[in-house]
Parts: C-alpha cells; structure tokens; sequence
C-alpha cells in the first residue's frame, strides 16, 4: 500500500506529520511518501502542484492531505481543485461524530458551483453552476450506499434552482432503486436545522458549495473546525483531510488541533479495511480528549504534538 503524504501550508505542516505518527504506528509495514505541493512550492517556481506531483499522487493508493493557502494571484488555479479533479475524487464525505450526533455530509466535489467555468466582463463577473445527471446519479449512489437503516436527506434550493430540480429527481431515483427512504430539505433551513436537532440526521447528501457551508456549520456541534475529518473518493482515488485549512494566523506555533487530521488518518484505515483500527484511533482520541488533552482551541493548554502523543499512548496500552 502507498500512501502519499502531503503537509501543504500552514498548520497543515503541523498536524499530518502527528497524523502520518499514528498512521505509521499502526501500519508501519506501508510504503509512506512525502509530496510538496503548495504556497511553498509556489514560491520557488511559480506553480503550487506540477505534473510530477500530479503523478506520485495519482500512483498512490490513498493521500493523506494537509492544507494549501491559497497565493495572492487572480488566475490561480485552486491546488485542491485540480487534484479533485485530476483524480476525480467526486465524493467529498464528511462525518460529524460527537456525544448526540452521528452523520455523515456527503458533497458532491466535482461540479455544481465549483465548475471552474467562469468569466469576468467589465461591470460584472459569472460562475456557472453545472450539474449533470451522471454527477447526481453517482454522488447520489455513494450516499445512498452510506445510509444504514435510517434514511437519506436531500439538501436542495430545488424551489428555485433549476440545476437542483435535476439534482432531486436524480437522487431520489437513484435512492429509490438502493431501497433507501429519503427525505429532503431545502438547503437554508437544513442548516438551521441540523443544528437545532442533530439527532434526527444521519446521511445528508448536497451539491458542491452548499455541502461545504453546511459541514462547516455542522462543526460547531463537535467543537470546531479542528475536530472535522473528511475523505474525498473517488473510483480509483482516495484522498484524506481535514477540513480546517492552512490556519495562518496560529501556524508555527505548535497549537493547532491535530484531532481533524487523526481522525482523517482513522477514515483512511477504514476505507482501506481496517476497521477496528479506526474505531481504535477514533477511541483513543476521544480519550485523550476526555482526559483533558486538549489544544487552546478546546479550552486546553496541550500542544499538537502532546496531543498525537496521547493518543499513540493510548493505542499502544490497547493493541
Ligand atoms: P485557508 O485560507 O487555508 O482556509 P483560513 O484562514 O480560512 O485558511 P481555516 O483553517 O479555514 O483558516 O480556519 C479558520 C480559523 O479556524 C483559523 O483561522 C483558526 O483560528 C481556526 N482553526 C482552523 N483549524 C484549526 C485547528 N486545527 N486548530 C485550531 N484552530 C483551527
Ligand atoms: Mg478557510
């Protein structure tokens, strides 16, 4: 198994390397390799990702991400963009775990309002939001694959967006023929509702941007954006990260939350088959935080590293 690992920027440069620890604890027999791709690389040569890079990331049989911050250039091409879509990583799965809430946000990564087709003209600008039934109906597929015995949430503007009146009908189809109850939602008062009743959620399935509001919104219900992993999958690629970007306002110090990237580390095991190893990364997280070794962002005092320590502590006592 080849993983490649790549830092990226910012506090993405703190967290993988407490994750990758973890990772390579568990599964040290792996073949792990770095990737630089980012500001940084940016820099030197003008270019955040180059085709070298693109090629040791797609020979990898997963990738565990960090953070890119973004250049200040105008024509910059988003790294992440580029590799979702290079790697068609159409998936973008995001499980809010904590004590009420159990679901899982699961975007779709490739179209919508992230087409990438936009233009500028004097006075105005535009971005076309595309939505494809072969987009929806496999989205919709992986989601409805996801739901076990509770049911499917739609998350639409379907009463106003043509693109998500397709979308609707695509999923629904698709749930319909997995077996799967569904429900939908318009997408505003989703958000206000799943933070009101967490519990009543399980699999939610969107379109591109609306997913990413919502999950960072759902965030709020596990303590923040250092506690959110995601995986981004797609037919031949696997790709993991924390949601949290780069952070450069606490970069360098030490401080940021590794727990996002660990738990990414634990989707990793499991997508790969080792389940009862991510439910022992998962659970020992949940012990080092319970014991009270928590970053600043939590109330606590510990450093990132502290915290990697502490969790490897506890695997160690139990495996
Ligand atoms: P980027 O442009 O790379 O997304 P950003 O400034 O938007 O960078 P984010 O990483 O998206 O920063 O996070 C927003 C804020 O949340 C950060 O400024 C930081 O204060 C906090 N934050 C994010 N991730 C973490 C983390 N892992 N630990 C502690 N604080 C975090
Ligand atoms: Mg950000």
């Amino acid at each position: 198994m080849k993983v490649a690992i790549v830092p990226g920027d910012g506090i993405g440069r703190e967290v993988v390397p407490v994750a990758e620890g973890v990772l390579r604890y568990i599964r040290p027999e792996w073949d792990y390799y770095p990737v630089e791709v980012g500001y940084g690389r940016w820099e030197r040569c003008g270019a955040a990702i180059g085709a070298e890079e693109i090629r040791a990331l797609s020979e990898a049989d997963a990738i565990l991400f960090g953070a890119v911050t973004t250049p200040p250039d105008p024509d910059y091409l988003s790294v992440l963009l580029q590799i979702r879509h290079d790697l068609d990583l159409y998936a973008n799965v995001r499980p809010v775990r904590g004590p009420g809430v159990d679901l899982i946000i699961v975007r779709e990564n490739t179209e919508g309002l992230y087409s990438g087709i936009e233009w500028s003209l004097p006075g105005s600008a535009c971005t076309l939001r595309v939505v494809t039934e072969r987009g929806s109906r496999r989205i919709a597929r992986f989601a409805a694959g996801l739901v076990k015995g509770g049911h499917l949430t739609i998350g639409t503007k379907a009463n106003v967006i043509k693109s998500d009146v397709l979308f609707r009908r695509c999923v629904i189809e698709e749930a319909e023929a997995a077996g799967v109850a569904w429900e939908e939602k318009y997408i505003d008062a989703l958000c206000l509702d799943v933070l009101m009743h967490p519990a009543r959620y399980g699999v939610i399935v969107t379109t591109n941007i609306f997913g990413d509001i919502l999950s960072d919104a759902a965030g709020y219900l596990v303590g923040g954006l250092g506690m959110l992993p995601s995986a981004n999958i797609g037919d031949k690629h696997a790709f993991f990260e924390p949601v949290h970007g780069s952070a450069p306002d606490i970069a360098g110090r030490g401080i940021a939350n590794p727990v996002a990237a660990i738990r990414s580390a634990a989707l990793l095991l499991a997508h790969f088959g080792y389940a009862d190893e991510a439910v022992a990364v998962d659970a020992a997280v949940n012990a080092a935080l319970a014991a009270g070794v928590r970053t600043p962002d939590l109330g606590g005092a510990a450093s990132t590293v502290q915290v990697g320590e502490a969790v490897i502590g506890r695997i160690r006592e139990w495996m």
